[in-house]
């Protein structure tokens, strides 16, 4: 379940055979089960909540058929989504996995080519069935021997979405108009930060990519970038994100940005990021302010000048 009309109208398509149902949505810090927490309650289906960021991070690191536009890996993620719900399937002893895919509606995932590597690769390919678009499709296990009806299942294909309007009309579904999207990995900005993070720090933790959700991120070398805070609330995130063995600054007497280092750094860094602390903050142009920068349960305190803004573009990641 992804909480999207197609993933609705498939659960729709299908108890309407008197078919006995259960959902299943994934969650990792890209993309959250929350539309599909919401869709499912809206229509009575008891639904199961799995988290997959492990397993989601390896794959994610090198996908075997690749990335999307940005760090969107959607083939190998529908893989190991189906792989997942295959699992459950068999732990459940049901007898079929249902997804809303519909044929040719997103090209890089849901080509004719891509459904059929996808199925094949999860492990349980004889028991997908894609009920929007079945009978496009080649038949299915639960399709030969009778489960499903391969008859009243549907033959959508493409882009348009007249039909599936017409479906939510006829099934009184209400404010589901849009995909359910919402994946991080899809947006330009937060890719380039990831891809940033995969080239320099192998030891990641969750949290790292928490951060990057965030602030202003800046990387002032190989080995040291910094988050910025933009607003009040994004301070308080960053401080709340922030560990003992990272840096946190802040201005001491007057209003300003929290800054992170994560995992510390060596002092010229520290100057350069306290710098930039004090660029952010409301001290006057071109005269010393106090920055304090804490550590662990210890702070130290330093007049700094605010960094000069003409470098500071090419920093920012
Ligand atoms: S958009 Fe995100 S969640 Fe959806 S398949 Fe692609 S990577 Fe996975």
């Amino acid at each position: 379940m992804s909480g999207g009309l197609d993933s609705v109208l498939a659960v729709k398509v299908i108890q309407e055979q008197g078919i006995e149902l259960e959902g299943v949505a994934f969650e990792t810090p890209f993309f959250s089960a929350n539309k599909a927490v919401e869709a499912s309650r809206a229509i009575g289906l008891p639904l199961t909540v799995v988290d997959i960021t492990e397993e989601h991070l390896v794959m994610l690191r090198a996908p075997r058929y690749g990335y999307g536009r940005n760090m969107n890996p959607c083939i190998d993620c529908h893989i190991l989504m189906l792989k997942k719900a295959g699992e459950i399937m068999e732990a459940r002893g049901a007898h079929c996995i249902l997804t809303g895919e519909v044929l040719g509606q997103r090209p890089m995932s849901q080509g004719k080519q891509s459904l059929h590597v996808v199925a094949k690769r999860s492990g349980y390919q004889p028991y997908i069935v894609r009920p929007l678009s079945a009978r496009l499709l080649p038949e299915t296990m639960p399709e030969m021997e009778g489960k499903v009806d391969r008859s009243r299942l549907l033959d959508i294909q493409g882009r348009g979405r007249k039909r599936q309007m017409e479906m939510a009309d006829r099934y009184r579904i209400t404010g589901y108009a849009t995909p359910a999207g919402g994946c991080l990995l899809t947006d330009p900005g937060f890719s380039k930060r990831l891809r940033d993070l995969f080239a320099h720090d192998t030891n990641m933790e969750i949290r790292d990519l928490e951060l990057l959700k965030v602030g202003r991120h800046l990387r002032l070398n190989d080995e040291t970038k910094i988050i910025v805070g933009r607003k009040q609330r994004e301070n308080a995130i960053i401080t709340e994100l922030s560990e003992d063995h990272d840096i946190v600054i802040n201005m001491r007497d007057i209003p300003g940005p929290t800054v992170l280092v994560p995992y510390g750094c060596g002092g010229e860094d520290l100057r350069r990021a306290a710098g930039i602390c004090a660029l952010y903050s409301h001290a006057p142009d071109g005269l010393k302010a106090v920055v304090e920068w804490r550590t662990g349960g210890s702070a130290q305190y330093v007049e700094i000048e605010p960094t000069d803004e003409e470098g500071m573009p090419k920093l920012i990641i």
